[in-house]
C-alpha cells in the first residue's frame, strides 16, 4: 500500500533533465492530458526545452493531441527510442507504438517496464522540463515513477464537482505519501461562457477545487471551451491555435505558475 511506501533517500535525477513534472488526476476525463499537452506547448513557446512522456498507458492521447497519431517511434543509431517532435515538444506515447484501436492488456510489471523504457531508453537529450502525463488514479504506474526517479513535483487536474474532488484528494494523498511535492491544482471545466449570450454558467461549481485545501495553490481555472476540444482533435494545442481565448490564457498561466 502507499501508506507503507518508503522512498529511497537519494533517487537519481534523470541525466540531462532539470525538472520532471507529473500531471495527475483522480479521475479520467477531467482534462489531464489536455493540460499536459497545453502546458508542454506553452513552456516550449516560452523558450524552454520540453519533453512530454505519455505514461497514460491505458488511454494514450498525447500522440493524437499533438497531431502525430500516425507517427511511429523509431530507434536512433545508439538504439535508443527517438522521441517524436511537434509544436516544439519532444514526446513519446504508447499511441506511437501500438496501432490505434488495439487494447493493451498488461499487468503491473509490464506497465512498469514500459514506463521505465520511456523514461530511460528514450533519447530525450537536454531538457528543462520533462512533463509526464500519468494515468488517472493511484496505481502501478504512478508508484513506479515516483519510486525510480527524482520528481520535482506533481500537478493535479480536477473538475470542480464533489465526485471529482474526492478522487483528486486521493491522488494528492498518494503523492504526499510518496514525498512528491504537490505544486498545485488546475481546475478544468471550471465554468462556461455561452458564446451567443456571453452568459457565464458554473456547470460543475466554479471554485470547488479550493476545497482541496489552502496548501495546494490553484494554478488556474480553465473554462469549458469548444476550441480546446476541437484543437486537440485537430492536433494543435489550444495555447498555440487560439492563444487569445480565455481557456488558452488560463492554460498558459498554469505553465508560467510552475
Ligand atoms: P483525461 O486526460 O483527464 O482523460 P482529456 O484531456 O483526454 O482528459 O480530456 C477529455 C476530453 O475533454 C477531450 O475530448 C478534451 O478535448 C476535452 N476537454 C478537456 N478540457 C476541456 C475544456 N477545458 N474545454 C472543452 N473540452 C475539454
Amino acid at each position: 500500500t502507499f501508506g507503507a511506501m518508503v522512498r529511497p533517500p537519494a533517487q537519481p535525477a534523470l541525466p540531462g533533465v532539470k525538472h520532471v513534472l507529473l500531471i495527475g488526476s483522480g479521475k479520467g476525463g477531467v482534462g489531464k492530458s489536455s493540460v499536459a499537452v497545453n502546458v508542454a506547448a506553452s513552456l516550449a513557446r516560452d523558450g524552454a526545452r520540453v519533453g512530454l512522456l505519455d505514461a497514460d498507458v491505458y488511454g494514450p492521447s498525447v500522440a493524437h493531441m499533438m497531431g502525430q497519431g500516425g507517427a511511429k517511434v523509431t530507434a536512433n543509431a545508439e538504439r535508443k527510442m527517438q522521441p517524436i517532435e511537434a509544436h516544439g515538444v519532444k514526446f513519446v506515447s504508447m499511441g506511437n507504438l501500438s496501432p490505434a484501436g488495439q487494447a493493451l492488456v498488461w499487468r503491473g510489471p509490464m506497465l512498469h517496464s514500459a514506463v521505465q523504457q520511456f523514461l530511460k531508453d528514450a533519447a530525450w537529450g537536454e531538457l528543462d522540463y520533462l512533463i509526464v502525463d500519468l494515468p488517472p488514479g493511484t496505481g502501478d504506474v504512478q508508484l513506479s515513477l515516483t519510486q525510480t526517479i527524482q520528481v520535482t513535483g506533481a500537478v493535479i487536474v480536477t473538475t470542480p464537482q464533489d465526485v471529482a474532488l474526492i478522487d483528486a484528494a486521493r491522488a494528492i494523498d498518494m503523492f504526499r505519501k510518496a514525498s512528491v511535492p504537490v505544486l498545485g491544482v488546475v481546475e478544468n471545466m471550471s465554468y462556461f461562457v455561452a458564446p451567443d449570450t456571453g452568459h457565464t454558467y458554473d456547470l460543475f461549481g466554479r471554485g470547488g477545487s479550493r476545497r482541496l485545501g489552502e496548501e495546494y495553490p490553484l494554478l488556474g481555472e480553465v473554462p469549458i471551451d469548444i476550441d480546446v476540444r476541437q484543437d486537440s482533435d485537430r492536433g494543435t494545442p489550444a495555447v498555440l491555435a487560439h492563444p487569445q481565448s480565455a481557456a488558452a490564457q488560463a492554460l498558459t498561466q498554469v505553465a508560467r505558475n510552475l
